[in-house]
């Protein structure tokens, strides 16, 4: 896939946020149709939504790019605001609601003399826990109050990535810290460690059912946790739920590095086994993308006995 012909990428380098291990691109996209542009920084490397995209890896930030451009598009955005107002409206957060509302036209704005709260951090903190995605430009030169080293913030207006998924699921960082380190940040699909990796639900949440929802409590067991989640990035996750919903639609299962291999069960989905709830889990004990550590042990023994 190539790069969008109205996104322009500045040749220049990354922007980095040291403060927050974040890096940026500069871009700019154009919407012809609607005669706007949008000049700005897209993360990158971005832990909080598990975006991370290698300097060297142009095909990833061409997908990246162009998923964001999409999502960005001007006409967009009304329903964009109307959905995060609805949000804000349950919150009780009003300072945090405040600086949202700032930041919420997708441009820049300076700390100092824009978002003068002065529990600034925190309420931007705030604000990236809940899945948004911000820019940050530290020791900025602001030419409206002069101050040197200010610092300009601009919110993308694009899907919250929730860490925690679909809202089924409701675990704390404490958990979320002590699920990584259960499994030892290993980032079961490229199979290295990784600290961009999140807890993934071995069972799909498009199969669960009101019943299924979970509760995570924190008084789960080191070995009901290697039961129950692996780690991917946020970009694997969403592969893996884009696989999951065409498996739960298609009744044809996944297929993980283009090998049909299935340690149990076929490329089809049981049809003797429910398509949702408890139950459903059953049919998925075979397909790669439940359990990916499984499915290549699984796969290495095959190959062992093949060799023998
Ligand atoms: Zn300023
Ligand atoms: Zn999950």
């Amino acid at each position: 896939m190539a790069l969008n012909a109205n996104i322009l990428l500045y040749d220049e380098p990354r922007k980095l946020n040291t403060k927050a291990s974040e890096e940026y691109v500069h871009v700019r996209f154009s919407y012809p149709d609607v005669h706007k542009k949008w000049d700005g920084w897209v993360p990158v490397e971005y832990r909080r939504t598990g975006v991370s995209i290698p300097v060297e890896d142009h095909q990833a930030l061409e997908e990246h790019l162009n998923h964001i451009y999409a999502q960005m598009h001007p006409s967009l955005y009304p329903k964009w605001v109307a959905e995060q107002d609805r949000l804000w409206n349950a919150t009780r957060s009003v300072e945090t609601k405040e600086t949202f509302n700032i930041l919420k036209d997708g441009r820049w704005h300076c700390r100092n003399c824009e978002i003068s709260n002065p529990n600034f951090a925190r309420r931007i903190q705030d604000i990236k826990e809940m899945g948004y995605t911000v820019a940050t430009h530290i020791n900025y030169h602001c030419p409206v109050c002069g101050n040197r080293r200010s610092t300009r913030l601009m919110l993308l207006p694009i899907h919250r990535v929730e860490l925690a998924g679909n809202g089924y699921e409701t675990w704390s960082p404490a958990l979320r810290n002590r699920i990584i380190r259960v499994l030892g940040s290993v980032d079961v699909y490229e199979n290295t460690v990784s600290r961009n990796c999140l807890p993934d639900h071995k069972f799909s949440e498009i199969r669960w059912d009101d019943k299924t929802k979970s509760e995570n409590p924190e008084t789960m067991s080191d070995d009901e946790i290697r039961d129950k989640f692996q780690l991917l990035t946020n970009q694997r996750n969403q592969q893996k739920r884009e696989v999951c919903r065409a498996c739960f639609q298609t009744g044809k299962r996944g297929v993980i590095y283009g090998i049909p291999y299935y340690y149990e069960g076929t490329e089809n989905w049981d049809p003797a086994i429910p398509r949702k709830g408890k139950e459903a889990e059953r049919g998925c004990i075979g397909c790669p993308w439940y359990d990916i550590a499984a499915w290549r042990r699984h796969l290495l023994n095959a190959l062992k006995e093949a060799h023998k």
